[in-house]
């Protein structure tokens, strides 16, 4: 069946299944839920959800996000799983996401039991001296163990990873796209590290031990991971955080390269970086410059908030037009 978009029904359950947290992890501000997640709510937030997502044309899928699921009980999965399993006959499957090292036969059976069609391992770093400093509590080669599992078992692979983690820089973020895109994953989810209030990741920037990236660099590098995925054909669902109210509230992010529209603003960097090349080239200034682009990249070539337009009419004095074809 050809679908024309996703839609995925999140079940945030923060922290549940992780066996500590994370030091730049604080799942509650992130995910916004506060309280235990049971079986009634997963019936609700997917009852509610689905009645007014479209009944045809798209695949709709719950996703059990926000903690490491296949870190809970074998029990409790299952009654997860058998309650959103409820709604198969309107769910074209589930997703999960989960740490590498909690991915062992028995959790995969149970997965394939229910129809879970994908799930998105934290990867973060394929560097253990990073995931070592972060205190993942797993290495690498755990990732690249479970990746392999999960194709055993037929279910589909998608990777987060993250971008300025404590101990990296540019170049070993790359090389961690790099190593996830040979796992073969599906899709891939990039997140730049955000220094939340409260966590070990915030002490350590309040004692001037983590500089977190400036946007500059921030957007570099992810766009140098999404080519790297984009060339073996992994979709890149997602770039950044969500946007949500005890994220961006006063004690929500102190630090780092935050941007509601983040994904948005690699792709226009990429566009005003293609644009200046020929600029250059041609050797341009004082002129109108006409951007041939489809319809779906008129915002991006223009720039969020016309941020590429009043680039080029300062620095060239050139206005930027778009032609969509
Ligand atoms: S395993 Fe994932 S959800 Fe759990 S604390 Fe670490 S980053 Fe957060």
């Amino acid at each position: 069946m050809n679908f024309q978009k996703t839609y995925n029904i999140p079940i945030f359950i923060p922290h549940e299944g992780c066996p500590h947290t994370c030091i730049f992890c604080n799942q509650t501000k992130i995910t916004g839920v506060q309280t235990r997640v049971t079986c009634a709510d997963v019936r609700k937030i997917i009852s509610d959800r689905l009645s007014y997502l479209p009944k045809n044309g798209c695949r709709i899928e719950a996703a059990f996000f926000g903690g490491s699921f296949t870190g809970l009980d074998l029990e409790l999965q299952e009654k997860f799983l058998k309650t959103a399993s409820e709604f198969s006959d309107r769910l074209d499957g589930i997703r999960m996401s989960t740490r590498p090292d909690y991915i062992n036969k028995d959790v995969l059976t149970l997965a394939k039991k229910y129809n879970v069609r994908t799930i998105e391992l934290g990867m973060q770093s394929s560097d253990n001296e990073v995931l070592r400093l972060n205190e993942r509590g797993h290495r690498f080669e755990d990732t690249a163990a479970a990746a392999a599992l999960i194709s055993e078992y037929k279910i589909s692979l998608g990777v987060q990873v993250m971008v300025g983690m404590y101990g990296s820089t540019p170049e070993k973020d790359v090389l961690t796209a790099a190593d996830a895109a040979r796992l073969n994953p599906e899709c891939a989810r990039i997140y730049p590290t955000l220094t939340l209030c409260g966590t070990k990741l915030d002490d350590l920037y309040r004692q001037g031990r983590y500089t977190p990236y400036d946007m500059e660099t921030a957007l570099t590098v992810t766009d140098k991971m999404m080519r790297i995925f984009e060339e073996r054909g992994i979709e890149t669902i997602r770039v950044g955080l969500h946007s949500d109210e005890s994220l961006t509230g006063g004690d929500g992010i102190c630090a780092g390269p935050y941007h509601p529209a983040f994904r948005e603003l690699v792709l226009s960097r990429r566009e005003r970086n293609r644009i200046e090349a020929e600029i250059l080239r041609l050797d341009l200034k004082n002129c109108v410059y006409k951007a041939h682009v489809p319809c779906d990249m008129v915002s991006v070539t223009i720039g969020h908030k016309r941020c590429n337009a009043e680039y080029f009419k300062r620095k060239y004095n050139i206005i930027l037009k778009t032609v969509s074809s």
